[in-house]
C-alpha cells in the first residue's frame, strides 16, 4: 500500500487511550496548578516555533509539548478552586459525548445530512424543557421548540432578529429596516444585548437601559413609561430582554410584570437565564422563572452550570414559525425531499450559521449519565456551599454583602476603600490558590464568588474563605495599624 501520512488505526487507539488517561490525571491533579495562568502576554506564543513544522511527529512528542508549552498558559476553569465569572463546568460524560461527536464528524446542516443530529437535539431539548418545567409552548409538540446555539449572545441575537421581523411584518428582511425600532433591557443586562442590537442593525442608541431597584432587578414601571414615551414619539418598541440571574450580581427581573407590559404593547419578550436557568432543575428554585409563560423566547447555557462543556446554549421559542421564517434561505443545492416536508425541523433556520456540530450528543451523554436526580443533587450541593460561604461573610463584621444571594453567587467586599478590595483580589488571584472576579455595584468595587465547579466541595470553599480572611487581615493591619 502506498505510504500516507495518516495516523494508523492502531496509533489512534493507543494515543486515544493515552489522552483519556491524560485527561483523567488532569482532573485528579488539577489542584496542583495555579488556577489563574501565571504567564505574561506573549510568553506562550514565543515558546512555540515561529515557522511551521515541515515534518510531523509522533503523539508522544505532541503530548510532551502539550504539557511543557501549553499547560502553563491554561487558566484552570475545571479547578474546584475556580470561583470567578460564571462557570463553564465540564464533566466526564460530556467530554466523552463531545469526543464521539468529533469522531463522527457529522455536519448536521439539514435533517437529511444526519437525521440523528436533528432528532436527538429535538428530543433532548424537549427533555430539558420538561426538566426545567418550562411553559408547554416551548416544547416541539406545541408551536415552539428548542435549539442548541453556540452562546447566549447568539441566542439573544436570534430573538432580536425574529422580534424585528414580527414587528415589521417581515419587511426588514426584504427592504432593510425603515422603522425606528426600540429595544429595552435593564442597566444590569449582559453586554451581549448591546452587541446584538448593533449586529441586528437596531443601533445602540435605540437600546433603552431601564433602571433597577435596590436588588438590581428591572423596574417594570420605568419600562412601561419608556415604551409609552417611544410610542408617543412614533417609534416602534419591539423587544425586551429580561434577565433571570444577571451577570454582575445574579439579580432576577420580575418576569410577570414585564411580561404583562410586553403583551399589552405587543413587544417580544426574551428571557436570558444564561447561568441561573439551571437552578430550575430543582423545584424549590423555580420561582426565579415565574411569569415565563409570557415570554416569546428563553435561553439558558448548559455550558455554564449544567456539567456540559462549552459550547451549548439552549434557546427555546414559543412560536418557531416566526423564527424560521426570519432565518430561512433555501438555495437549490440544499433542497431535498425531507426539507420540503413539515415533519422534521430544519435547524439551519434556527440560527445564523448553516453548518452545525452534533452538540446534542454531549447533552444526551450528560442527561443519560446523571439523570434528573443526579443533576438536581449537584445543583443543590452548589447552592448549599454558596449559602455556607454567605453565612461566613455575614458573620464577619469586616465584610459587607453587596447584593441578595439566594443561589450560588455571593457579592461581597471588605468594608473600606475600593483600592484595598482591588489589592485583596489581586493578591488572592496571584496566589494561584483560587480565582475570583469582580464587578461594580452601587459604584463600589465588589468581589464575586460563584460556586458551580463540577468538583468543588466544602473543603475548597473553606480554603477559599481562609485565604480571603488571611489576606484581608494583612491588608487591614496596614490600613489600620
Ligand atoms: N447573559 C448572561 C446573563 C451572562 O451572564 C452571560 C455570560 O456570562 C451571557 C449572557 C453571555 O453568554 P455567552 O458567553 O454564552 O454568550
Amino acid at each position: 500500500m502506498e505510504k500516507t501520512f495518516h495516523m494508523t488505526s492502531q496509533q489512534f487507539r493507543d494515543a486515544g487511550k493515552q489522552l483519556i488517561d491524560w485527561l483523567a490525571d488532569y482532573y485528579e491533579q488539577v489542584e496542583r496548578y495555579p488556577v489563574l495562568a501565571q504567564v505574561t502576554p506573549g510568553e506562550i506564543r514565543t515558546s512555540l516555533p515561529s515557522e511551521p513544522p515541515a515534518s510531523g511527529t509522533d503523539t508522544q512528542r505532541i503530548i510532551q509539548e502539550l504539557d511543557s508549552k501549553i499547560l502553563p498558559g491554561i487558566t484552570h476553569w475545571q479547578s474546584p478552586n475556580f470561583f470567578a465569572y460564571f462557570p463553564a463546568n465540564a464533566s466526564e460524560p460530556s467530554v466523552l459525548g463531545d469526543l464521539v461527536s468529533s469522531g463522527l464528524g457529522v455536519q448536521g446542516m439539514l435533517w437529511a445530512t444526519s437525521p440523528s443530529c436533528t432528532e436527538v437535539e429535538m428530543q433532548v431539548l424537549d427533555w430539558l424543557a420538561k426538566m426545567l418545567a418550562l411553559p408547554e409552548a416551548f416544547l416541539s409538540s406545541g408551536s415552539g421548540g428548542g435549539v442548541i446555539q453556540d452562546s447566549a449572545s447568539s441566542s439573544s441575537l436570534c430573538a432580536i432578529l425574529a422580534a424585528r421581523e414580527r414587528a415589521t411584518g417581515f419587511r426588514s428582511n426584504e427592504d432593510g429596516c425603515r422603522e425606528e425600532l426600540i429595544a429595552y433591557t435593564s442597566t444590569q443586562a449582559h453586554s451581549s444585548i448591546e452587541k446584538d442590537v448593533k449586529v441586528a442593525g437596531i443601533g445602540r442608541r435605540n437600546l433603552r437601559l431601564i433602571d433597577v431597584d435596590a436588588d438590581f432587578a428591572m423596574r417594570p414601571e420605568l419600562l412601561e413609561k419608556s415604551i409609552e414615551e417611544d410610542e408617543r414619539a412614533r417609534k416602534l418598541p419591539f423587544f425586551v430582554c429580561a434577565t433571570v440571574g444577571t451577570t454582575s450580581s445574579l439579580a432576577f427581573d420580575p418576569l410577570e410584570a414585564i411580561g404583562r407590559i410586553c403583551k399589552k404593547h405587543k413587544l417580544w419578550l426574551h428571557v436570558d437565564a444564561a447561568m441561573a436557568g439551571t437552578a430550575a432543575l430543582c423545584p424549590e428554585f423555580r420561582q426565579i422563572q415565574r411569569g415565563l409563560e409570557l415570554a416569546d423566547s428563553y435561553c439558558f447555557d448548559a455550558h455554564k452550570w449544567m456539567f456540559t462543556n462549552f459550547d451549548c446554549s439552549c434557546f427555546f421559542v414559543a412560536d418557531r414559525a416566526t423564527l424560521t421564517r426570519t432565518l430561512d434561505v433555501l438555495p437549490e443545492y440544499l433542497r431535498n425531499q425531507a426539507a420540503a416536508s413539515d415533519v422534521v425541523f430544519e435547524y439551519r433556520n434556527w440560527h445564523v450559521p448553516l453548518g452545525r456540530r452534533f452538540r446534542a450528543l454531549k447533552l444526551w451523554f450528560v442527561i443519560r449519565h446523571y439523570g434528573v436526580e443526579g443533576l438536581q443533587f449537584h445543583v443543590r450541593r452548589h447552592v448549599e456551599l454558596a449559602q455556607t460561604f454567605l453565612r461566613w461573610v455575614r458573620e464577619d463584621s469586616r465584610f459587607e454583602l453587596m447584593a441578595p444571594a439566594p443561589l450560588n453567587l455571593i457579592c461581597f467586599r471588605l468594608k473600606g476603600a475600593d483600592q484595598m478590595n482591588e489589592e485583596l483580589l489581586r493578591r488572592l488571584n496571584r496566589s494561584g490558590k483560587l480565582y475570583l472576579s469582580h464587578t461594580r455595584l452601587n459604584g463600589k468595587f465588589t468581589i464575586r464568588f460563584c460556586v458551580a465547579q463540577t468538583r468543588t466541595e466544602l473543603q475548597h470553599v473553606q480554603q477559599a474563605w481562609d485565604a480571603i480572611r488571611k489576606e484581608a487581615e494583612s491588608l487591614l493591619a496596614v490600613a489600620h495599624p
